[in-house]
């Protein structure tokens, strides 16, 4: 693993009561939604309005390059994570106040991105996405990772995968429990989320 650190920004967003590292998982693509790259900006722009850190996946393309950059207009700290086979194709933003972090592999990346979150958020995406939310879901169930996690279901993305948890849970595949996520709705209402939770001295549960 190799670092580039940046200078920190200049411009301080409104701190929160508590800095938090914020991981999102997101598309390398934009998506077909006009709602995909807006909310993306929107989720960076607030967690450096509230004066969390995001890491990510580092990517400058797709909904991940959209979160950058709201991320670091805001003035939030951003860590980027990504291994060497990626960075020609997902092309990370080289602007102040982006940490980068180049990993081994994609494994090594994955388990930096979740050890160094408190709490995570999904936007839409494709398989990589996808196999971000499974990870910490399947880690939460199996009481591996409990922080909160919150499924920003931006135009109904994940009301299919909602329905095939539903499905095998149907099937007798999954035990029932706690909730292992929250859906939200807003960019306000899944950061609301995660403060509070972790206010609380959440563990254990979605
Ligand atoms: P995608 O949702 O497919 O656009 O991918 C989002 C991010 O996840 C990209 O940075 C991908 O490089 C990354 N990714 C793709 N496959 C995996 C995987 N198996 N594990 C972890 N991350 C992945």
């Amino acid at each position: 693993m190799s670092e580039t650190t940046m200078p920190p920004p200049v411009t301080p967003g409104t701190p929160a009561a508590r800095k938090l590292s914020i991981c999102v998982f997101c598309g390398a693509r934009p998506g077909l939604s006009p709602l995909g790259p807006p909310v993306a900006e929107a989720v960076g722009a607030a967690l450096g309005l509230r004066g969390h850190r995001l890491v990510y996946g580092a990517g400058g393309v797709g909904l991940m390059g959209s979160l950058a950059r709201g991320a670091l207009r805001a003035g939030a700290e951003v860590t980027g994570i990504i291994p060497p086979s990626l960075l020609e194709i997902e092309r990370p933003l080289l602007e102040p106040g982006q940490r980068l972090v180049v990993t081994e592999d994609m494994f090594e990346r994955k388990r930096l991105m979740i050890d160094q979150a408190d709490a995570f958020i999904a936007l839409p995406g494709g398989y990589g996405t996808l196999d971000e939310i499974l990870e910490v879901v399947s880690l939460s169930y199996l009481g591996e990772c409990p922080k909160p996690i919150t499924l920003l279901n931006v135009d109904g993305i994940f009301d299919n995968l909602f329905a095939l948890f539903a499905d095998i849970h149907r099937r007798g595949f999954t035990r029932g429990g706690p909730p292992l996520f929250h859906v939200s709705a807003t960019v306000d209402e899944a950061l609301d989320h995660i403060e509070s939770r972790l206010a609380a001295g959440m563990l254990g549960a979605a």
